[in-house]
């Protein structure tokens, strides 16, 4: 029953999709303890990991600018190089499966994870 490691990376893309779905930003900052990219919606900068609330030693007006330098694009790029490289996975293990639940289950990750990638197409 032990959790392996890949388990929980597509919970944490599962839960980054939900909230990019649900109107928050990806930003340029990595949260210290996890390396996860930390997210911002409304006024509130927090890890998706530790749910915790990320306080900034710098001003505003120094995260803004860094953000639109840097983030972004190499940000979106490699998430939607993480969501592509899962999807292959995923349609490479529906292909093999004969179970039914497995079969929905599947369906159910490739579904979000297709949503996620039209998402960041978008942005
Ligand atoms: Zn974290």
């Amino acid at each position: 029953m032990a959790k392996k490691g890949s388990q929980s990376t597509s919970d944490d893309i599962t839960k980054m999709s939900g909230l990019l779905l649900s109107g928050a930003t990806m930003l340029g900052d990595i949260c210290p303890d996890c390396k996860v990219p930390l997210f911002k919606k409304g006024n509130d900068i927090f890890c998706p990991k530790c749910e915790r609330k990320a306080v900034y030693a710098r001003s505003d007006k120094e995260i803004s600018a860094i953000q639109q330098i840097y983030s972004q694009n190499e940000l979106q790029e490699l998430l939607r190089d993480i969501v592509l490289g899962k999807i292959n996975y995923i349609t490479q293990k529906l292909a093999g499966e004969e179970k039914l639940s497995e079969i929905k289950h599947l369906s159910e990750i490739l579904d979000v994870l297709i949503t996620v990638l039209i998402k960041i197409k978008k942005i």
